[in-house]
């Protein structure tokens, strides 16, 4: 586990439960991805953790930024960005939202149908907008492929659409799921693009920008490729299909960025068992799916966890976090062992826990109050 993080919780004592970020760590996976994607545009998704510690960092390092809402736009303007740096990726937005972002100057939106071209005509005229495309998951932990964009074969006439209104047709965008585990999920998509590209340079539009979306992974129970096999993947690929003349290329990561920078400690309330000759205990812990944990759900994403007795002879646990609902548990059937000497009133952790958590707790069901946060 992150050291400076140690010292902080060992000297502090922070109340739990609590995320600690490692600051430096954020700025050192951008630095990786800026070093393994050169040819990359990094947008950092911010919903992954919009924490002003974090944009600030980043934008110290010349990031850009993909906002999915008003509201990630003001974040991002607070934090220095200029609005050259932004982009609006989610493409179901009110049109009031899309005025107001106009206004400050963001001029790159995304959009997956006709309606929203019409908002977006309407609201930010001129606008340079990318058409977002349906993708396969495939062997992503955390699966992005139900709920945003068109099948292929609409880009084009939806591209076509975007021009007669106005709007500058400016690229293509997908996404291969979050957690993709697997970096040939890329080339698909790219050639599906490149396609994309050729038929509506035959129309006559030329398309300037690839958007590869989010994906890249962080460390949980399983393990990743290296970036560097994302980066040789991609980039093959990209030559591949394009050759000498690369268009701009774009990608959104936020996971990549904030998931390992990230711990979650919590304190083990309870340990017990349903039935006296149970093998399985209960491990009851004051955080859990309401306190940041959601992505626990259907066992997807799966945390290391630390704990004061690692090493020691472990057996087989059930995780549940302190609330009365029994959608409430993290863990039933993922198989984790916890050491047998693990007692109430001992701390854990949850590592990699820096993504899709701060944000994700709710502001009190139960009476739990959201995780407290600390930027060191
Ligand atoms: C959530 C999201 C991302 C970030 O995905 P990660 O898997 O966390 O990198 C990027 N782009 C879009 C459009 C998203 O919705």
């Amino acid at each position: 586990m992150n050291e400076k993080i140690v010292r902080f919780l060992d000297m502090q004592q922070p109340a739990t439960p609590c995320l600690v970020v490692d600051v430096d760590v954020i700025r050192q996976n951008y630095g990786a991805l800026a070093e393994n994607l050169p040819q990359a545009e990094i947008h950092y998704a911010v919903k992954a953790n919009p924490a002003p510690q974090i944009l600030s960092a980043l934008v110290a390092l010349g990031s850009h930024f993909d906002a999915a809402s008003y509201a990630e736009v003001e974040l991002c303007l607070a934090a220095g960005a200029s609005p050259a740096q932004l982009s609006y990726g989610n493409t179901v937005k009110k049109q009031s939202d899309i005025a107001k972002a106009s206004k400050q100057g963001i001029d790159l939106f995304c959009f997956d149908s006709k309606p929203e071209l019409t908002k977006l005509a309407e609201a930010a005229p001129g606008a340079r907008v990318m058409c977002r495309i349906m993708m396969d998951s495939g062997d992503a932990q955390w699966p992005l492929s139900q709920k945003f964009g068109c099948a292929p074969g609409m880009a084009i006439d939806l591209l076509t659409t975007a021009k007669d209104m106005g709007l500058h047709p400016y690229g293509i965008s997908f996404h291969v799921g979050s957690q993709q585990i697997n970096p040939q999920q890329w080339i698909a998509a790219i050639e599906q693009t490149a396609s994309l590209f050729a038929a509506a340079a035959d129309s006559g539009i030329p398309l300037k920008t690839i958007n590869l979306g989010g994906g890249f992974p962080a460390n949980y129970r399983d393990d990743v490729p290296d970036l560097a096999r994302y980066g040789d993947v991609i980039m093959t690929a990209m030559a591949a299909q394009f050759g000498n003349s690369l268009p701009r290329i774009i990608i959104e990561p936020g996971r990549g960025i904030s998931g390992d920078a990230g711990v979650i400690q919590s304190e083990v309330v309870l340990i017990s068992r349903r039935n006296d000759d149970d093998e399985k205990r209960w491990v009851y812990l004051d955080v859990g799916k309401f306190g940041g944990l959601p992505e626990t759900a259907d066992e997807l994403i799966q945390y290391r966890i630390r704990t004061p007795h690692d090493g020691g002879e472990t057996g087989p646990v059930i995780i549940a976090g302190p609330t009365c609902d029994d959608l409430d548990i993290l863990y039933k059937d993922a198989a984790y062992a916890l050491p047998l000497a693990l007692q109430t009133g001992d701390k854990i952790e949850f590592l990699s826990a820096g993504a899709y958590t701060s944000t994700y707790a709710s502001i009190g069901f139960n009476g739990f109050p959201p995780l407290d946060e600390y930027y060191i």
